[in-house]
């Protein structure tokens, strides 16, 4: 009988695995995680052999494939690009003797390996070769992230004009494309070059700091960051008094009172939204001018108060943060809430005004929080479940 192939006695060894890892003390699965690390590298390793013998044989168009990329795709579950960056490792391992080896030793990772394969299709495997050792050294050393680091230093020393160019290329390649509204969501997608991505991630990370109890997660916190950014772009000054920009909405009165029934607001840049939505962003009107339709205009214009910058200057003074509960958010971050709304005839006057930051303001109007005064002068926030049943017990 035939010995077993040793890919057999490999699937043999990963069958085993998971009972072997389980058997292991939290002390020792660190060591046992970094080893399975460089068994799924070396087999990157001897991958990445057979891949450069099957594209010199031209074995792949038995299968009807026109190419070897076209090949890995259908037949080994990768992506595209995933293929693409395998056969470029594959042809560029061809020439660089010392970086094979060491990829078969397991001394690096296949990222390593994959970085070195894009300096060489960058500047050549010829000038790669001359720093090979030096590069190897590094990664040992050094994460993927930083090797790419070194090398695209190395790409530019090599060939600067040839550096200017690929960086030239990458900032042709920036778009943003903002969706259209779907299910209440707007869906972004783009590429930024290296320094606007770098504008962008500074101005983000400076906003997305979470504040008390905050339980945003980092995705929502950044997503925040932006949309505060962009508030704050478009005509309002830092300080949150002064101009602040236009959110055209068409509601209609019904919508505004929050008459059951009532249409949800159109947004004039495109989708509709809520009327519990359109009522807090008329709440502080600064933010928002409401349209109405035909006869109602004249109504809902006349209905709809800005709050004058000289109350919005008191309301600020004296409340100097967001007021719910232990909340820390400073004006900037705020809008003027009316407590009772003033389309239920509250009026534009301080008793009847509190900073709410934007998370808190939408979670009273939206979410169906309570404000509640303690008896320390705060405002605490009251649970909408405890809201319906002191309902309930009142009924
Ligand atoms: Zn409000
Ligand atoms: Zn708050």
């Amino acid at each position: 009988m035939a010995a077993p192939s040793p890919l057999a006695r490999i699937k043999q060894g990963l069958d085993d695995l998971p009972g072997w890892l389980a058997t292991l003390c939290d002390a020792e699965l660190g060591k046992a995680l970094i080893e399975t690390r460089e068994v799924i590298d070396r087999g990157e390793a001897v991958f990445a052999s057979g891949v450069r013998r099957f594209e010199k044989s031209g074995q792949y168009r038995a299968d009807g494939a026109l190419s070897v990329i076209a090949w890995l795709r259908s037949n080994c579950k990768l992506s595209g690009g995933a293929a693409a960056e395998r056969v470029e490792v594959a042809r560029a391992l061809d020439q660089l003797p010392k970086t094979e080896e060491a990829f078969a030793r397991g001394d690096v990772s296949y990222q390593h390996v994959a970085v070195m394969a894009r300096t060489a299709d960058h500047v050549g495997t010829a000038a790669v070769r001359k720093v090979e050792a030096s590069l190897l050294q590094a990664a040992e050393t050094m994460d993927p992230g930083q090797l790419t680091g070194v090398a695209k230093n190395f790409e530019h020393r090599i060939d600067a004009a040839a550096a200017l160019a690929e960086a030239n290329r990458a900032h042709e390649r920036r778009y943003l494309h903002v969706s259209e509204p779907m299910d209440g969501l707007v869906r972004l997608d783009g590429l930024l070059d290296t320094e606007g991505g770098a504008i962008l991630r500074t101005a983000l990370n400076a906003g997305m700091l979470p504040g008390k109890d905050d339980d945003r997660t980092p995705g929502q916190r950044r997503a925040d960051a932006l949309v505060d950014l962009c508030r704050r772009k478009t005509g309002g000054s830092a300080t949150g008094a002064g101009p602040r920009p236009h959110l055209v909405i068409r509601a209609s009165l019904e919508t505004l009172l929050g008459t059951p029934g009532a249409s949800a607001g159109e947004l004039e840049a495109g989708g509709s939204v809520p009327a519990e939505t359109v009522r807090r962003l008329a709440c502080d009107a600064a933010l928002t001018r409401i349209t109405g339709r035909g006869e109602l205009e004249a109504e809902i214009s006349h209905a709809s108060r800005s709050i004058p910058p000289s109350t919005r200057r008191a309301v600020e003074a004296r409340d100097r943060r967001c007021v719910a509960g232990s909340c820390d958010r400073p004006p900037q971050w705020t809008d003027v809430h009316h407590l009772q709304h003033w389309t239920q005839g509250g009026p534009t006057t301080l008793p009847n005004l509190v900073l709410l930051c934007r998370r808190h303001h939408r979670m009273v109007h939206e979410e169906g929080w309570g404000l509640r005064r303690g008896e320390h002068g705060r405002w605490g926030l009251v649970p909408p479940i405890q809201l319906i049943s002191a309902h309930a017990r009142s009924a």
